[in-house]
């Protein structure tokens, strides 16, 4: 069992917890191996159970407590208040919740995945961005509903973005950079080595679009490791051809003690 923890959530460990898990401790074999979270990719529903169970308990909950939900690459943020996690998935790229025993999940392999916290108000969040989430802004959505829905401050917020790919191995073309074309995002974006590539900074972007919603440069911290760059630890849809399973990003608001 593997993951990769932020030094900004993990100060906040007394009201949450949180991980970005590696590939490593589960029980799914060959190109899903081994700590899998998607059997839509070819693995079976049993060993991707086995390592939600895994997961939870070695951080001390149950694996009913995951709130998961069906990422389509939108911009839809799911507020829920629930003392449980709804019964089917749900179909959104973002979570925010005040519920205490609840973790939002994403499942990434390259998209960005990012979790939030305000430690004043208590609530969480959890973004699933890829390029079209990010061209869609979601994260600034999810730092909007936090701020509509539940009066957060976004200098309060605190934003983690977990292993993605980076702007070493993120080659795109030119419809993805047409979506992107927003100019604060330029340093973002660097001719490839092919002729009508590009390399693109998802993270990068992403960290310019919590700055610009408010959250202090403080409050951003960038994932650890390049996907693509360490399939030896974390799953890439593109280093590895589409054939691979899913990473699982969580943040969870602790049950106050009795
Ligand atoms: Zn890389």
């Amino acid at each position: 069992m593997g993951y990769f923890e932020s030094p900004l959530l993990a100060a906040y460990g007394r009201l949450l917890t949180h991980a970005f898990f590696t590939r490593h401790g589960g029980v799914s074999s060959g190109q899903y191996s081994s700590l899998n979270f998607s059997s839509k990719e070819g693995d079976t529903a049993e060993n991707v159970s086995r390592n939600l169970e895994i997961a939870a308990s070695s951080l001390g909950f149950s694996a009913a407590d995951f709130l998961l939900v069906r990422q389509v690459h939108g911009d839809g943020i799911l507020t829920w208040n629930g003392n449980r996690p709804p019964v089917e998935p749900l179909m959104y790229d973002g979570i925010v919740t005040s519920s205490t025993g609840i973790a939002l999940c994403i499942k990434t392999a390259d998209c960005v995945p990012v979790l939030l916290a305000d430690p004043v108000k208590k609530i969480i969040g959890a973004v699933h961005a890829g390029w079209r989430g990010t061209a869609a802004r979601i994260v600034q959505k999810a730092v909007l509903v936090m701020q509509r829905e539940y009066s957060c401050r976004p200098e309060n917020i605190l934003a983690s973005e977990g292993p993605a790919i980076g702007p070493c191995c993120y080659e795109v073309d030119e419809s993805v950079i047409r979506a992107m074309c927003d100019r604060s995002w330029a340093g973002f974006v660097h001719k490839g080595k092919r002729p009508d590539r590009w390399m693109l900074d998802l993270a990068g972007i992403n960290g310019v679009q919590l700055h610009e919603a408010g959250l202090p440069p403080g409050n951003i911290s960038i994932g650890p490791v390049c996907t693509s760059c360490r399939t030896d630890l974390l799953y890439s849809h593109r280093a590895e051809s589409g054939r691979t399973g899913r990473s699982m990003n969580f943040i969870m608001l602790k049950v106050p003690a009795p």
